[in-house]
């Protein structure tokens, strides 16, 4: 039995297998990972899953390596328990029971949404933040309110990181695309109007999207440039609404999208004008990876919390406000 705290996490939700490698103190000794691409079209929950299923062992031991520990030295295994895809969260899962059996040591479920916000609490160190977590699937801004991660705005329909990647794809660029967009958008000045969907605290971009594709006589570096000024404004609307509405001083970006420059820019800008601060994480720990689910898993294990094997099962839409969070 190890003696330090230390924790393998597995990260599952969709197109990324990763393996994180975190002890005690945040240190993150590995972070691996493996992100199935499709030749065309979007993400096959089968496709994804089986290519997650042919790498883990593969990404287990270059993580191992490159963490330099045995697998007596782990203490702890986390996963990624939802919200995801179904046959990419069941394949996760099963690694991680596999191992959790066969080293005798204990398993924990983790939030994906939750686990963006701790990583970057972690290594940013923010006490408090209002996250804003822009990924592939998910687009919400997320934050701390009497025992649990509340959700205050949400897209209604698809993620932002899913829309520049369909809007990418019908312009013929690979996957992901939103780099590709960014590199675009920067080549952009002049801005076409679409449809600005902020309703109360929620967000919707499938309207953009439609408008966006159906914009003729324009250059797609400027369709690309009024995605994003779009888009990105509305993010920073809600987001700053939410710290206005809890009288919050932080902002901590999270999910693959916030690696864009400009929206890093515009967020930072209205942290500015309030007095307030903006964090962000290094870039590999801002796409979905296994160290941020080792270091929410070790947390949640240091606060208690236990999970008997019936408890693991998966949850597809495993809300960020379904969990009690007793380690803050
Ligand atoms: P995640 O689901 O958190 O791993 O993030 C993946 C998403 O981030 C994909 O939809 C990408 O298109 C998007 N993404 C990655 N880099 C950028 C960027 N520089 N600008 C906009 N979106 C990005
Ligand atoms: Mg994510």
């Amino acid at each position: 039995m190890a003696s330090k705290e230390i924790c393998l996490g597995i990260e599952g939700t969709a197109h990324t297998f990763g393996i994180g490698i975190v002890d005690g103190s945040a240190n993150v000794l590995a972070n691996e990972y493996v992100m199935y691409s499709p030749k065309e079209g979007g993400i096959h929950p089968r496709e994804a899953a089986n290519h997650h299923t042919e790498k883990a062992a593969e990404v287990i031991r270059n993580a191992m390596e490159k963490a330099d520990i045995s697998k007596d030295d782990i203490s702890l295994i986390a996963f990624s328990q939802g919200p995801g895809l179904g046959p990419c969260l069941r394949t996760a899962a099963t690694a991680a029971r596999t191992l959790s059996l066969s080293l005798g040591i204990p398993l924990i479920g983790v939030n994906h949404c939750i686990a963006h916000l701790e990583i970057g609490r972690a290594l940013c160190h923010c006490s408090d933040p209002v996250l804003l977590y822009v990924s592939g699937g998910n687009t919400q801004v997320i934050s701390y309110a009497n025992g649990r991660y509340r959700v205050f705005g949400e897209t209604m329909d698809i993620g932002l990181g899913n829309m520049l990647d369909k809007f990418g794809r019908e312009m013929g660029m690979p996957f992901p695309a939103g780099p590709n967009i960014e590199r675009m958008a920067a080549k952009g000045n002049n801005l076409i109007q679409l449809p600005y969907s902020v309703k109360g605290m929620d967000v919707s971009f499938s309207g953009i999207l439609t408008a966006a594709l159906n914009k003729e006589g324009h250059s797609t570096e400027d369709i690309c440039y009024s995605i994003q000024e779009t888009t990105f404004a509305m993010l920073v609307e809600v987001t700053e609404r939410a710290m206005a509405h809890l009288g919050k001083s932080e902002v901590l970006l999270g999910g693959g999208v916030v690696r864009n420059r400009r929206l890093f820019k515009m967020v930072s800008d209205m942290c500015q004008s309030r007095g307030a601060e903006c964090f962000v994480p290094p870039p590999s720990l801002c796409s979905d990876n296994g160290a941020m689910i080792a270091w929410t898993g070790l947390i949640m294990h240091r606060a208690g919390i236990r999970m008997s094997l019936e408890e693991t099962g998966i949850n597809q839409r495993f809300r960020t406000d379904d969990v009690q969070v007793t380690w803050v």
